[in-house]
């Protein structure tokens, strides 16, 4: 089956991150088992998710080493988005393809998955695998069980494509994404007694402000990375709650923030200020009322940032096969951190482009699909030894 009909396939599977994956994960693996590869699941905590990761070994059997092709197999909900098609029924207008899922990003699984029979005819010198998760798209879920499980397997791919939409640019390197809640607890009272309470809004503010001032910081510091849009790491609250009325001083007050990283900083960079902030300063107040009161502070998300700095290989070989080898540095973070985390030289280059993710008509342009696929020819072909013999070719079937 080629491309264009795989990612009609894929998108038919509403694979929403609220959603379970297993049909779809179950289609594949049905379709790679047929094709006499062995594929492993590693499955969610409840069991209605799965990770599907395949190994096509080596010409010599091997399954060491290699490059792996990542993509999740989530996409983002299209609740409350005006679509001018069925989202999930894939849709060929004018040169492009419209579905959820269809540049974000179907189809670059979708052309792995019809590159296999040129896989498996290949003579390849190192094995190549494919790595298919989920919940990519709330935290970056998935993966790490897979990476997990690959370790207790004993596999050590060496390089790693993962195939968001980057037009099929080399992207290098992108942002991590920490996201961190702050629980403000207080103290009641009537509203008109105003020193026999704590007030969580306010203090809750007082948090906010500095946390802003801290993102100052970052945009002054001397260590910028201009080939970032934003060429510093970032904070901004983004959500908050707190207060039932307007005559009752709030006990209570959640918010909400984020901190994307430049590849070269830590999440601890911005946690430690904050948490001594709220030991030394904002705490003793709160508690000189009352010593109950306090403030929980707590990282949710934790999507390591890809540093581009120690795959030199990787990008000499992709540079051969893009159009366009100008390495780029993205905002948007991936699974990409995860598996450099794992010891798994990564690069980012897929098709189709991130302006289209995630929106209503999300689209694929096809002219991308046809640029993915022959990338891969290329890529596969790459693997070849030099004074290859078709007939000695031979495949390892389990
Ligand atoms: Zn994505």
């Amino acid at each position: 089956m080629d491309t264009i009909n795989w990612l009609k396939t894929l998108i038919g599977f509403d694979t929403t991150s609220r959603s379970s994956n297993l049909q779809l994960i179950h289609h594949i693996a049905d379709y790679l088992c047929q094709a006499g590869l062995d594929p492993w699941l590693a499955h969610n905590d409840i069991g209605n998710k799965a990770n599907l990761f395949v190994t096509i070994p080596a010409a010599d059997g091997s399954v060491h080493d290699g490059i792996v092709f990542s993509g999740h197999t989530d996409v983002v909900p299209v609740d409350g988005q005006s679509w001018s098609s069925e989202p999930f029924v894939a849709n060929i207008h004018e040169g492009r393809l419209y579905g959820r899922g269809s540049c974000d990003m179907k189809g670059f699984i979708a052309a792995v998955l019809a590159a296999l029979p040129q896989m498996q005819s290949a003579a390849l010198k190192k094995p190549l695998h494919i790595a298919l998760s989920y919940d990519e798209e709330i935290g970056c879920l998935g993966a790490p069980v897979m990476l997990a499980e690959l370790a207790r397997r004993g596999l050590n791919p060496q390089h790693c494509i993962v195939g968001e939409p980057t037009n099929m640019r080399m992207v290098v390197a992108h942002k991590g994404i920490h996201t961190f809640c702050c629980e403000v607890h207080g103290k009641s009272a009537h509203s008109s007694l105003t020193p026999q309470g704590v007030n969580a809004i306010e203090y809750a503010a007082k948090l906010i402000v500095y946390i802003n001032q801290l993102a100052g910081k970052l945009q002054q510091r001397a260590d910028l990375d201009q080939a970032f849009d934003v060429p510093f790491s970032t904070l901004s609250t983004g959500v908050i709650q707190g207060g039932t009325a307007l005559n009752i001083i709030p006990n209570h007050c959640t918010f909400e923030f984020d901190y994307r990283n430049l590849p070269h900083m830590s999440p601890a960079d911005v946690a430690e200020p904050i948490r001594a902030y709220i030991r030394n300063v904002l705490e003793p107040a709160m508690q000189a009322t009352d010593p109950h009161c306090h403030i929980d502070f707590f990282q949710r998300e934790n999507v390591p940032a890809l540093d581009g700095a120690d795959n030199a290989l990787l990008q000499a070989l992709i540079a051969q096969l893009v159009d366009n080898s100008q390495l780029s540095k993205v905002a948007y973070a991936t699974e990409g951190g995860q598996f450099q985390a794992a010891g798994i030289h990564t690069i980012i280059c897929g098709p189709g482009s991130i302006n289209q993710a995630h929106k209503a008509d999300e689209y694929i342009e096809l002219a991308q699909l046809a640029r993915c696929d022959h990338f891969l020819s290329k890529l596969i072909r790459t693997q070849l030894p030099k004074h290859k013999n078709r007939h000695s070719t031979h495949r390892n079937t389990p």
